[in-house]
Order: C-alpha cells, then structure tokens, then sequence
C-alpha cells in the first residue's frame, strides 16, 4: 500500500520554476506546490520579495532558491514554470518604472524562450490592472480594457498588458501551452508592510494608532480576495486541459469600498486610529470587481474565505511582525 502511494507521488512529482518566489504570492506558491510533492526552483531578485518569505524553506530538500533577475536569460531545466516575477505594489512598480516595464516585458520573453525550449507549460500572472479605470462592471475576460498609456500606472498596466500579448502570440506562433491568470487585488500574510497597499497600510496603520489615510473620498471599491483562494485558483488553472490559455479573472467578486475596508480593519484591531482623507493618486480605478463566470466554470473554482476571515489571520501577520521589529529596536 505504502509502495504504491511513493510510486504515484515519484510519477507525478515535477520540477517547477516560480519567478518572483520569495514575494507574497510567490512564497505562498512555493509552499503549495512542495505540499504536493513537487521539486521547486525559486528565481527572485529580491527587489521586493524578501528571503524572510522563503527561510522555512531553507533546508527543505525539494527547495531551491536562485538569485537570478529575470530581464537577463534564464537556462534551467523544469517541467512547469509560474511567471510571477514583477513588482505589484504602486509605490514598488512607480520606484523604477522603466524596470518594471522591462520585468513584464524582457522577463515575459525570456520565461518564454525558456519555456519554448523545454517545450513546458507556462503561466503568467497578470493583473486586473490590464482593464485600467473600468468603463464595464464587474469585468468580464473580452473587455478589452480602458488604459492610460502614458500615466504613472502605465510601465506596470502597459507592461502587463504587452506580456499577455507576449504569451498568446508565442502560442500561436509556436503552439506553446499558455496558461494567463487575471490576478485581482490580493491580500494576506507576507504581504510587504511598507508597500503602500491599501489592505497593508490600513493594518499597520491600526495597530500603530497612526490615523488611516484614505485616498480621495474612499468611495472607491475594490474586491479583496485571500492568498490562499487565489494560490488554489493558480494551481487549479496551471493544472487545465492543455486548450485551456485563458485569461481567466482570479479574484473574490464580494465588492467593498475602501472607507468599509478601514472601519473593518480598526474594528477588528481594535484601533482608536482616525480617518483622514488624502488627494487620489492620478488614473486610480474608481471601482473594480471581478467576474468570476470564467473560473467558476472552467476551473470550479470560486473564493472560499471572506473578508473578515481573512483579516484576521493578516492582522495577526503583521502584529506579529511588528512586535519582533520593537523587539529589535
Ligand atoms: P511581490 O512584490 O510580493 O512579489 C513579486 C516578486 O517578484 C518579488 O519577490 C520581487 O523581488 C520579484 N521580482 C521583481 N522584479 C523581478 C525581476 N526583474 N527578476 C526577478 N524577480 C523579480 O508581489 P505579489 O503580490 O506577490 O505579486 C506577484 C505577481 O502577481 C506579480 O506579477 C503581480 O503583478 C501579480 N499580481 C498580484 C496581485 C496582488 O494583489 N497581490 C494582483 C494582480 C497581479
Ligand atoms: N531564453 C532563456 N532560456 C532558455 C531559452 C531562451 O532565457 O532556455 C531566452 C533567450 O535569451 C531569448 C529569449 O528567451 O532572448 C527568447 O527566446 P526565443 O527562442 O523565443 O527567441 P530567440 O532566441 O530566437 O530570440
Ligand atoms: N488606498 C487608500 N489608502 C492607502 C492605500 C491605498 O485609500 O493608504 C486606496 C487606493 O487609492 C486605491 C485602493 O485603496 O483606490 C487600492 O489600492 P492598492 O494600492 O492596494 O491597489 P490598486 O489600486 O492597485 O487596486
């Protein structure tokens, strides 16, 4: 009985490259994919990923880590390769915006020239960011989106939107198998605390005391989904029928605008933290919402966790990370 299960577990244990590994989705990935039994090469440069996400992995026997910058050549040998090497956050992706555009754009070809010579599986993780300030709601894959090309967002949007266009023409230039995910607004332990993103900066804030800054009027709406639904999500559509490319959206459609999101988040912290209302940053989405028809079809797969759930083992992350920061200082 015990021979037959190591058998099946040596027959289906692949090797498999995740770029951009020691960042928040990446390292929860990594950890998804070794409970499966499978060999993990992990290729980040550590611009904002961080070796803290992967040190449990450290002496793992399946896990590796390079440093490797995927805008130069890649030569390794793996059977399925995630694609999610790219700065996510605005303040991250804004920091050197020629950087993040040659990341999505070199980094899409070089993964595919990778991917091209191995004759592999490749998926991309892409953003909802690629529809721009949404003219339709919720969004649907076909929209084809409503984009600043030249605005602050665009090195991360137009870079994003330009890999998508990389992956679907090397499919049908070189019959690749592609796999593209629209990634919504994720959140959850590993988050970077200082990336600017609204669900990070509204914890930090709270359990500071610090007032909570909400940008522009905080009637804009987002949908948050967790990490561990949307890891789920990637794996169930890197694991799709070989026609299946996508895009597929990825995300939680419960909608919440971001003055909701920050009187749960002092609730839940318990925080006497104020509200105080900040200028919009420029080509901000007034609202985003997935739809999700495409997944829940193809993949049945739909988010299991709400917000509330959610928060709180994300509150606990970041309380925890903060009281070894004080004991540090
Ligand atoms: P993250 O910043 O935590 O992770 C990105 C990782 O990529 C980091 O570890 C970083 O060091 C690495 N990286 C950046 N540039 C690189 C380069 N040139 N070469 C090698 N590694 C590089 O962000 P995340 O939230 O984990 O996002 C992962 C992916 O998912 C990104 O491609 C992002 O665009 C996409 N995505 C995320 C969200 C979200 O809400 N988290 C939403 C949409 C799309
Ligand atoms: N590439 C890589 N690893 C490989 C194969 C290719 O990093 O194992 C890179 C290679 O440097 C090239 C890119 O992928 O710049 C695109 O490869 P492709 O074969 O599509 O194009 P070509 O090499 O013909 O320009
Ligand atoms: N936001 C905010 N306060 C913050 C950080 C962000 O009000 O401290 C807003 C931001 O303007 C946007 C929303 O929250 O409308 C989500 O921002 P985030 O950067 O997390 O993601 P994205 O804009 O890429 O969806």
């Amino acid at each position: 009985m015990l021979r037959h299960r190591v058998a099946r577990l040596y027959d289906s244990r692949k090797r498999i490259l995740v770029t951009g590994g020691a960042g928040f989705l990446g390292s929860h990935l990594c950890d998804r994919l070794l409970e499966q039994g499978h060999e993990v090469l992990c290729a980040d440069n550590l611009f904002t990923g961080t070796k803290r996400n992967i040190d449990h992995l450290h002496n793992h026997p399946r896990f590796e880590f390079i440093r490797h910058d995927v805008t130069f050549p890649l030569f390794v040998e793996v059977d399925e390769i995630y694609n999610l090497a790219c700065p996510a956050s605005p303040v991250h992706y804004q920091h050197d915006p020629v950087q993040t555009t040659k990341t999505s754009v070199h980094g899409a070809i070089n993964m595919l020239g990778l991917a091209k010579r191995l004759r592999c599986r490749i998926l991309q993780a892409s953003t909802s960011e690629v529809y721009g300030d949404p003219q339709v709601h919720p969004q649907t894959e076909d929209y084809w989106g409503h984009v600043n090309p030249i605005g602050l967002r665009s090195c991360y949007d137009e870079g994003k939107r330009c890999a998508e266009t990389l992956f679907f023409d090397y499919h049908r230039q070189h019959g690749m198998e592609i796999k593209v995910a629209r990634i919504f607004n994720t959140y959850g332990p590993r988050m970077h605390p200082r990336d600017g993103r609204v669900v990070s900066n509204f914890i930090m804030q709270a359990l500071a005391g610090d007032d909570i800054t909400i940008f522009g009027d905080g009637t804009q709406s987002r949908s948050f989904c967790y990490v561990d639904d949307l890891i789920d999500g990637l794996m169930r559509l890197m694991a799709s029928e070989p026609g299946i490319t996508g895009p597929i959206n990825l995300g939680n459609p419960v909608e919440f605008t971001i003055r909701e999101l920050a009187e749960t988040v002092i609730r839940m912290t318990g925080s006497d933290s104020g509200l105080v209302y900040r200028d919009l940053p420029s080509d901000d989405p007034l609202q985003r919402q997935p739809d999700i028809t495409r997944a829940s079809t193809i993949l049945k797969w739909e988010p299991k966790i709400g917000l509330e759930d959610g928060l709180t083992e994300t509150i606990a992350y970041f309380r925890d990370l903060q009281q070894a920061e004080e004991a540090r200082t």
